[in-house]
Order: structure tokens, then C-alpha cells, then sequence
């Protein structure tokens, strides 16, 4: 058997039917396809999948080769297999009460295998009905005492007239309630029969040719139902490709119609005098690699397309002072500065910071955000309009309809990962072409990056401020508070400040602010009496947020209990310990990110995560926390366990949501296709010419709902 499909031979008949003779094409809804009817289609729905293309992209979550069975002789414990064989005995036990083990026992002729369920006594006379039959299963054999077994498999009947399951290479997809995977497996096959015929190659035939790409149809029909494992490697791999391709394609059009387009604003860099003025106001010495970007970033304003950076360095990297660098550049030419951030509180220390940096040149910082009063909004928004304001630091009230400003030439965007992309092309058109500098302390993977901000240029801070000392992190038990509590007490008395961050309530916010005050409580009446414990959470005014923090940064406050309020941006050097309540709760890079709050400072720091979590995926997050300050193997690991969409949310952030490829497995593909279409977008920026002709569309179904919108 060489596994290929039965032969396709439409019928005369068939081709003469009014249907065949309709055009089809690959966004023809799923309903068309042979064998879907509306009840099945609405339960496609339920994987994401409506029409044709989306059908034929829902590749199979793995293969099982049966034209080659293990033999049940072969088989060897730890290993996970697809055997076969003929149900010889079945059986219930119930080792204590309110459990019942199903067992079934196959035998291949070489050897027998025992399969077992848990809990579904009904699978009994479903089996012993089948006895004598063939079964195929796929599971991890293990060792019994005197069998060997596996738990739990996947099975279905293994029928010799199915030449979708039989003595092939067959697909076993992701499925959904009311979706059998034989079911699934027709109408698959349904489709390609009916579809293969519009499966047109949208590549350029010489890029296929130079990467020995397999052509689309045979990809396509190779992915579902292979001829052979080299046939599915390859078939693979093409669909992988173009959907990266076709992805790079949109950024790299974007990206150099930046250059191509209306033309920005060309600042007069005079590196001499600002680096003069900038050592005149940083209090210290630059790193080197502060100093590299600033020099990256002033040379992009020197030029006369507008600048699209991102600036990535991990927490308390120092990018405040690199903003600051940029803003100067922007100021001393005579235009205004905007820098927006995603929280008031940090808003309120940025305006600290950087009117305290500027104040010696004269320099004037406003804050903009949303909870000034009535007359103070329309002071600010008049003092921006009229341009007295040379830098204005807000959340997106800065956004909001009414501020306008007098000459804006430079916006910074802090701890962009949790802004949405429409508020940054929203503030970008409060001028005209201004330059852009993103800033994200969420390390993100290169490959992601590349999807993600591949329209951006990069600077990266890989160098912390001298004399840091990587923040110590430990995990500890409830049943061990006291003596973490002891130890938060010495450190204090040596002068030093503490956070202490409350479990995360997410059902609702008034609990959550219940949670928070109650801890306080707790902890200044009952364990740190003669301390001063402070309180600071999302729904308090932001005046009294404001006093609290100022409190806090002037040491009026030895330990701060917070909300998550505190996780970005937030910087006070001698706050050296941070304790965070039930730690599983709250998600990897969130808890880098809160951690990133010490280790500030010349100290020693200390960051204890306090779980009681014996889950097994609370525990890997948390080991790696303690095993790792380095935030991009922190982010690598995020998204091994929670996936792209899940981290940085599909919606807001515009990450595409890819079919068949995986940013992080097929990295190197990714490279490869992001090569190849700023290569073809630079030959061609508008994909007119003859070869380039299929390509839109090919863009459009490809990424019908995320990034068209999204990746700007
Ligand atoms: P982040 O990158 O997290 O925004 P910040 O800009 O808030 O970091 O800087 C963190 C702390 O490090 C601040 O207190 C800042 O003053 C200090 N800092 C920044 N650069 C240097 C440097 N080159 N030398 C010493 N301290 C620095
Ligand atoms: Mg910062």
C-alpha cells in the first residue's frame, strides 16, 4: 500500500451538475463542502472555521502512520505509540468505592497490551459489544506490575474499508464537541476533492523554484492525507512559509512606505551641545548602552522620514533617561514633546522626574491625565495649544478629543504592551508626521518581536546600571509568613522599605480593594505595629495616590501594600524588598514586571512569591522566577506555556493569529520569509507586478481579521 488517496474520477455527470459549474472558490463558506450541513457547519464555527480556507487550514494536530504498526512485541514503556489489535477481553473493577477501571485487553498476534479508563463504567458493553474487532490506540505505554498498559488512549475502530484510516498516514485533528474525528476526516477529504482545483500557487514561481517550495495543492492535500513522512515534512513546511510570508508581507509594506510617504520632520542634531546638556542634568554616568541608543535614536531624528523605534530593555535598564535624551533633541529644535504611559501613577513620576531633569534648562513639563480638575484640564490643554507646554506627560487623556497641540514633533510611548495600537496611531495624529519612539520593558522574544513591532526599528539596552545586584527570589509557603515578616522587619531597620503586593482578585475590582485594605490592616495592627504601613490601590482619587507615593518615595512609609497599581514603571531606589501574596495568581511576566520594582537601588534586594500551589503549572512559572532575573528567557518561557495570543491578547495587540505556523518552533522559517518579502516589497512595493498578482488576495484570506487593522 503506498497510502496515496483513491483516484479522483468526478464523475460525467457530477461535472455537468449546475454546482460543479458554479465558481468556486476557497471563500466559499464551509457549507458547500460535500457532507457539511448547517448543524455540522455550526459546530466548525466552534474552532474558528467558516469557510473553505479556514477548513482546509486546520491541519492535523498529529499523524499516525499505519502503514507500519508497532507490533505489541515492540512495544517499550515510556513511549508514546499507535499499536492496533483485536479486543480480546473486557472488563469493570472497582478497586475502592466510587471508582471503576475499564479494562481492555487487545493482542496483535505478537503480544497483548492492556488499555485502560477511569470512571466511565458505560465503555464496558461499548467494548465488549466490539469484541473480536479491531481497535487502533494512541497513547504512552507503561509499566504495570506484570503488563504492560496504557491510560486513557485515543481510539477509534480500525476498519479495513475506510481508506481515509486504513493502512495510511492519517490525520488526527484538534476537535470539538460533536465533531468525530472520522467525521472530520471526510469532509476534509470532501473538500480537497471538490477544492483542489482552485489551490492556485499565490508565490512567485522563482521563489518556489530557488526554495524548493512544494506547490500549494500538493501542500495542501500532503498536509491532510501524506503520501509519505518526507511529503508531509515538505508540505509542512510550505504552508508554514507562506503564512509568514504572506505576514511579512503587509509589515514590510508598511514599513517602507514609511520611507517612501510624506516626509517627517528633519531635526538639526548637534550632538556636542546635547550631550553637553545632558551630562549637565543626569545626576550620573550613562551606560554604554544608554549611550548607543540615544545615539541610534538622534540620528533617526536627524533624518527626514519619521522615526518608528522601539526601545526594549528589560526593568530598571534606565529608559527614563534615554526618553529624556530624545525629548531634549525634540525641545531645543523648538518643538513640543508627548509622553504618554499607561497609568497615572506613573505619569505622575515621569512629570516628577523629568521636570526635576529639566528644570536647570528651563525646560517646561505639564501632566496631563484624566483626573485634574474641570479648570485644571482646560489650563493644561490651553497651555499645550499655545505651546508654553514643551513636554506633556499623560495616560490617554492625552489622546482625548480637545488636545491640540501647538507643534508636536516627538511622542514617546512608555510600557507600550499595554497600550492598544489605535491609541498610538491616535496621538501620532496630533501631529503632523511626528517621530515615535516606543518603550517596552516586557522583553519580547525576537521572533515575536518580528510579528509583532516588525514594522519598527530596534534599539535594545542590554546593560544594567553599574552596581546592581540581581534581586534575589525566594518561594515560600504560607505556613512561613512569620519568618518571611522577620526578615522584611531587619531589613527595614537597616533603613530599607518594603512592597507588599495583595492575591489578585480579578472577579472585581471592590473585592480586590476589600483584599488590599484588609492586609494593611492586618499587617500595621497585628504584625509591624511600631512601622508604617501604607495602603495603595486603583480606586483611590489620584490625589491621594499621589500622597501616598510621594510618602512612600520620601520614606515617610516603610512598607507600601499594593495592587498591581504599582506593577509598571514605578521607581523608588530604597524600597529593596517585595513580597507578593499568593504568587500562583498572577501570571509570569506580570510578576517580572512587579519584581522589576526592586533591585533599583545599591542593595541587596529581595523578592519573596508566597504560594501555597502544588499545581503544576504554578510551580514552573514560579521556578523559573527564582531561577532567572533575565527577562527575555523569562518571556521565552511565558510563551512556551501560555502561547502568543494568550500573553499579549490577539484583540488589543495585534499579534496575529496564525493557522498552521508557530512563531516560536518555526523561528527559523520565520527569518527566512521575513527575508524574502522585504525583498519582494523592496523590488516591488506595491505587489503590481504579473508574478506578484495573487499575492493580495493570498494577504487578504491569510490574515482576514488581526493585522490589517492592527499592526501599525
Ligand atoms: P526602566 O528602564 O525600568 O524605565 P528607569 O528609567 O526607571 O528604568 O531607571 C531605573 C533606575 O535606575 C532609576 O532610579 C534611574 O535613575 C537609575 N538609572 C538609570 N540609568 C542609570 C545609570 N546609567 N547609572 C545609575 N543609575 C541609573
Ligand atoms: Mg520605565
Amino acid at each position: 500500500m503506498d497510502g496515496s488517496l483513491p483516484a479522483k474520477t468526478p464523475s460525467p455527470r457530477a461535472a455537468a451538475s449546475p454546482a460543479f459549474a458554479r465558481q468556486r472558490s476557497l471563500d466559499d463558506e464551509v457549507r458547500f463542502v460535500k457532507g457539511v450541513g448547517e448543524a455540522l457547519a455550526q459546530v466548525l464555527a466552534k474552532l474558528n472555521i467558516y469557510t473553505v480556507f479556514d477548513l482546509l487550514m486546520h491541519l492535523p494536530r498529529r499523524y499516525e502512520d499505519r502503514t507500519h504498526f508497532r507490533t505489541l512485541s515492540q512495544v517499550v514503556p515510556g513511549e508514546a505509540v499507535t499499536v492496533h489489535g483485536s479486543i480480546v477481553a473486557v472488563d469493570n473493577v472497582s478497586p475502592r468505592p466510587k471508582m471503576t477501571i475499564t479494562k481492555v485487553i487487545i493482542d496483535d498476534g505478537t503480544g497483548t497490551l492492556e488499555l485502560v479508563w477511569f470512571n466511565q463504567p458505560y465503555l464496558k458493553d461499548k467494548f465488549l459489544k466490539m469484541r473480536g474487532q479491531d481497535i487502533v490506540a494512541y497513547g504512552v505505554v507503561q509499566q504495570a506490575p506484570y503488563h504492560y498498559q496504557m491510560q486513557t488512549p485515543e481510539w477509534e475502530p480500525l476498519t479495513d474499508s475506510d481508506p481515509l484510516a486504513a493502512h495510511r498516514i492519517v490525520p488526527v485533528y484538534p476537535l470539538t464537541e460533536g465533531l468525530p474525528q472520522s467525521r472530520l476526516r471526510r469532509i476534509m477529504y470532501n473538500a480537497l476533492q471538490t477544492y483542489e482545483p482552485v489551490l492556485v500557487d499565490c508565490l512567485p514561481a522563482d521563489l518556489r523554484r530557488r526554495l524548493n517550495l512544494m506547490p500549494f495543492a500538493e501542500a495542501v492535500r500532503n498536509a491532510h492525507f501524506p503520501e509519505s513522512m518526507e511529503h508531509l515534512e515538505r508540505a509542512r513546511r510550505r504552508l508554514i512559509f507562506e503564512e509568514f510570508y504572506l505576514l511579512q508581507l503587509h509589515i514590510a509594506q508598511r514599513k517602507i512606505a514609511e520611507t517612501t510617504g510624506a516626509p517627517g520632520i528633519r531635526f538639526r542634531i548637534d550632538k556636542e551641545v546635547l550631550w553637553r546638556k545632558l551630562h549637565e542634568i543626569v545626576p550620573f554616568d550613562l551606560t554604554n548602552a544608554q549611550r548607543r541608543v540615544i545615539e541610534e535614536i538622534w540620528s533617526d531624528m536627524a533624518r527626514e522620514y519619521p522615526m518608528n523605534r522601539l526601545l526594549q530593555g528589560d526593568v530598571g535598564s534606565g529608559k527614563t533617561i534615554v526618553a529624556a535624551a530624545a525629548i531634549l533633541a525634540c525641545v531645543e529644535n523648538g518643538y513640543q514633546a508627548a509622553v504618554m504611559v499607561p497609568t497615572e501613577i506613573l505619569a505622575e513620576q515621569h512629570f516628577i522626574v523629568l521636570s526635576r531633569l529639566f528644570r536647570k534648562l528651563g525646560i517646561i513639563v505639564d501632566l496631563a491625565v484624566g483626573s485634574l480638575t474641570q479648570r485644571g484640564k482646560k489650563s493644561v490643554r490651553e497651555r499645550i495649544a499655545t505651546g508654553i507646554t514643551q513636554v506633556a506627560v499623560g495616560t490617554h487623556a492625552l489622546i482625548q478629543e480637545g488636545v491640540e497641540f501647538r507643534k508636536l514633533g516627538l511622542v514617546i510611548i512608555d510600557e507600550q504592551h499595554r497600550f492598544g495600537v489605535l491609541q498610538r496611531a491616535a496621538l501620532r495624529e496630533k501631529g503632523e508626521n511626528p517621530d515615535v519612539l516606543v518603550m517596552t520593558a516586557t522583553p519580547i522574544p525576537r521572533t515575536l518581536t518580528m510579528t509583532l513591532y516588525g514594522d519598527l526599528d530596534l534599539s535594545i539596552i542590554d546593560e544594567l546600571p553599574p552596581g546592581r545586584r540581581p534581586v534575589k527570589t525566594h518561594r515560600k509557603r504560607a505556613h512561613q509568613r512569620a519568618q518571611v515578616y522577620e526578615a522584611v522587619r531587619k531589613l527595614i531597620q537597616q533603613g530599607q522599605q518594603a512592597y507588599v503586593v495583595c492575591p489578585l482578585i480579578t472577579e472585581s475590582e471592590k473585592l480586590q480593594v476589600k483584599a488590599a485594605e484588609e492586609l494593611a490592616k492586618h499587617l500595621q495592627e497585628e504584625v509591624f505595629p511600631e512601622l508604617r504601613v501604607g495602603l495603595l490601590h486603583g480606586q483611590m482619587k489620584p490625589m491621594e495616590k499621589e500622597e501616598i507615593m510621594e510618602r512612600f518615595r520620601a520614606g515617610e512609609i516603610d512598607i507600601l501594600v499594593s495592587t498591581t497599581v504599582i506593577e509598571v514603571g514605578v521607581d523608588v531606589p530604597n524600597a529593596s524588598v517585595m513580597v507578593i501574596e499568593d504568587a500562583e495568581r498572577f501570571g509570569l511576566a506580570q510578576l517580572h514586571q512587579l519584581r522589576g520594582r526592586v533591585g533599583r537601588g545599591a542593595h541587596q534586594s529581595y523578592c519573596i512569591l508566597i504560594s501555597d500551589s502544588n499545581g503544576e503549572d504554578a510551580n514552573r512559572r514560579l521556578d523559573v522566577l527564582v531561577r532567572t532575573n533575565d527577562g527575555f528567557v523569562i518571556a521565552e518561557e511565558d510563551l512556551r506555556l501560555r502561547g502568543p495570543g494568550e500573553i499579549y491578547g490577539t484583540r488589543q495587540s495585534g499579534v496575529p493569529s496564525l493557522r498552521v505556523a508557530d512563531i516560536l518552533r518555526d523561528a527559523e522559517l520565520l527569518e527566512l520569509a521575513r527575508q524574502e518579502a522585504f525583498n519582494t516589497v523592496r523590488a516591488d512595493p506595491e505587489l503590481k507586478q504579473p508574478q506578484h498578482r495573487l499575492l493580495q488576495s493570498a494577504m487578504q484570506r491569510n490574515m482576514p481579521r488581526a493585522v490589517l487593522a492592527t499592526v501599525s
